[in-house]
């Protein structure tokens, strides 16, 4: 019998602008001891679905049912609901910091759950606190007992967090992104010590993720959500290595770290409305395989022999389709009469920094951000800046973006020194550098209309009238694939990756040599980094633009850079080209931080298969 089975769930969400369909008739299972993946981008419905099994979403309707331990969650009381949280299904959300509660030590906090379930003295719990906290590795565990959360480092948080969850030994984990605000070594870490908890303890564990790759290492089987139905479902090996349904496919495609082609592929369009209900294929508005039927029928579902089951009228697995050709015809002339002052820059480098150093604060309280810091960038390259959080990444890009001051050493820019410059010449040499950054959201101003956040540039360095400055908006916003009729705008009407056009648009406006990205795609869904990847290399093509590109991805960072510096406490500990760099590494920890970054896939052996047809077979 399997530890918990969901038939048939569906949730609505009321809201004021209608109900919300979030998951649509979706039924699995877990058995005991298993690592069970649910995997999609954002909006698919896979966090509301453990939300609503777990009692989480008040004000939702929610049919079908969910047996755990034979007991259906979907009809208990909220007070029976509370003993099996915890006691028999724990949880680990992916913000531990915002799940543990700020005013309250972490050690009570997880005694808490102790004292919540069971009859124990305190002296009893905090013992038992202790070696849980001790077993998941935080050094010096009966220390820090009474320390507070921010205390302790994002990956440390985390760590509570399982603690927290496996302290009274629950049948289930339910593990929602657990690794996503964290650094890849830091991710591997932790998910090896869930790996590693849930065989010592026998815990079956639920592990939602919006990465197939990341599964793929330690999934024992998975599930596909997409728009709140669910669209493949079997075993890890056969979902990771043959996808059977079009959008597992896809989501496959456009991960940087499974195609060798220098061009990703990634999903066209965006997911439907979840207001409605389609009538056909929730997949067929960007489905590369779709047919007349599709958009009228749903899907049946298939089965096929090795256990995966389909949500598609294909009879066959999905055809790959061929690499596109270049989505966005440039015309070289929209950037030209606003470029930074024409200078022969061919023979030096558009970056140069030498010797550079950055501290905060002085005498005992002096923090070296970055120590001696040597690199340079040639024209139309793109240099990779990686290391884990805190490695002073971030604060080198803002030292040559001129908004940080160096404590020693120098930056060229296009052959200047920026500490040479006089204010003037520095407001000109602004043009020639641009910034693009994380959040595409935090960074545009919400009451704003994305047309004059576009244009700011234009209007700060006074570059034509106010109408030749609205046509040489729209000229950019189609160069990066957003509709010009949309330049009235706010920024809450386009979806993240749409922002995130913005974003780039705003920097190229003044067609700048240097375009500094920080982290640009590490806040998207994986289909849509896929498409902003492709649109910053067609643009470098066309443009010859240079890039400092940081991010934390070593596989996103292959795709793009030419060139790889990886940091560590502020000091570069190597540089190479990319290519080197990931086939004979040098430094200990770029060897560590690639050890953690490679998600190794299953390497069960494929076994031969043939369909088994549940519903009607709409093609040949
Ligand atoms: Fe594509 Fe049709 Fe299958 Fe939907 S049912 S995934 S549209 S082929």
């Amino acid at each position: 019998m399997p530890l918990l089975e969901a038939s048939h769930v569906s949730v609505d969400i009321p809201t004021e602008d209608g109900v919300v369909h979030a998951v649509q008739d979706v039924s699995f299972e877990v058995r005991a001891g298993e690592m069970f993946g649910i995997v999609g981008e954002s909006g698919s419905g896979k966090s509301v679905l453990t939300q609503a099994m777990m009692g989480l979403l008040p004000g939702a309707d929610i049919t079908g049912s969910v047996l755990f331990n034979g007991e259906d969650l979907l009809s208990l009381t909220a007070a029976q609901l509370r003993q099996v949280r915890g006691r028999g299904i724990g949880m680990i959300f992916q913000d531990p910091l915002s799940s543990l509660h700020p005013y309250f030590k972490i050690g009570p906090q997880i005694a808490e759950m102790i004292h919540l379930h069971e009859r124990v003295s305190k002296k009893a719990a905090r013992e038992r606190v202790v070696a849980m906290l001790d077993r998941v590795g935080v050094p010096g565990a009966a220390e820090r007992y009474d320390d507070y959360p921010h205390q302790f480092s994002g990956g440390m948080r985390q760590r509570v967090m399982i603690a927290m969850a496996l302290v009274l030994h629950p049948k289930l984990v339910i593990a929602d992104e657990p690794t996503t605000a964290l650094d890849v070594t830091v991710q591997a870490q932790v998910l090896d010590l869930l790996d590693e908890l849930r065989h010592e303890m026998d815990t079956a564990v639920v592990m939602v993720t919006h990465d197939l790759t990341l599964l793929g290492s330690v999934a024992d089987r998975a599930m596909a959500m997409y728009a709140g139905h669910q669209l493949e479902y079997g075993p890890i090996s056969s979902v990771f290595l043959r996808p059977s349904h079009p959008y597992t496919a896809g989501l496959l495609r456009s991960s940087p770290g499974n195609v060798a082609e220098e061009r990703l592929i990634p999903i066209p369009g965006k997911p439907p409305s979840l207001l409605t209900v389609p009538s056909g294929c929730v997949f067929a508005d960007r489905c590369p395989d779709v047919m007349d039927v599709c958009g009228t029928v749903p899907p049946p579902r298939r089965e096929y022999t090795d256990g995966i089951e389909v949500a598609c009228h294909l009879k066959r697995p999905p055809v790959i389709p061929e690499i596109p050709p270049v989505e966005i015809v440039v015309d070289k002339t929209i950037l030209e009469s606003s470029a930074a002052p024409e200078l022969d820059y061919s023979d030096i480098p558009v970056v140069k920094v030498e010797n550079l150093h950055l501290s905060y604060g002085q005498g005992a309280k002096r923090h070296d951000v970055l120590k001696g810091i040597n690199l340079s960038v040639a024209s139309g390259h793109t240099m990779g800046l990686v290391g884990e959080s805190g490695c002073g990444k971030t604060t080198l890009a803002r030292a040559i973006a001129g908004l940080l001051q160096p404590s020693e050493g120098t930056i060229e820019l296009n052959g200047r020194r920026l500490d040479s410059l006089t204010q003037l010449e520095w407001h000109e040499m602004r043009r020639s550098v641009q910034m693009v950054f994380q959040d595409p959201q935090g960074s545009l101003n919400p009451r704003r209309r994305i047309g004059a956040i576009i244009g700011d540039p234009l209007r700060i360095h006074k570059v034509g009238s106010k109408a030749e400055r609205k046509a040489r908006v729209q000229e950019l916003m189609e160069l990066v694939g957003l509709n010009p009729e949309h330049y009235n705008r706010f920024p809450a009407e386009f979806s993240g990756g749409q922002r995130q056009r913005i974003g780039i648009a705003r920097a190229l406006a003044l067609r700048p040599s240097l375009i500094v990205f920080d982290e640009p795609v590490s806040a998207l869904d994986v289909s849509i980094q896929a498409q902003i990847l492709n649109l910053m290399k067609d643009l470098q093509d066309a443009f010859s633009f240079t890039y400092l590109f940081i991010s934390h991805d070593l596989a996103v960072v292959r795709h793009v850079c030419d060139q790889i510096a990886v940091m560590k406490d502020g000091s570069i500990v190597e540089l190479a080209p990319a290519e080197s760099l990931y086939e004979d590494p040098q430094h200990p920890f770029t060897k560590e931080l690639l050890a953690a970054s490679v998600h190794e896939p299953p390497a069960a052996k494929l076994p031969e298969r043939e369909l088994v047809t549940i519903g009607e077979v709409s093609n040949e």
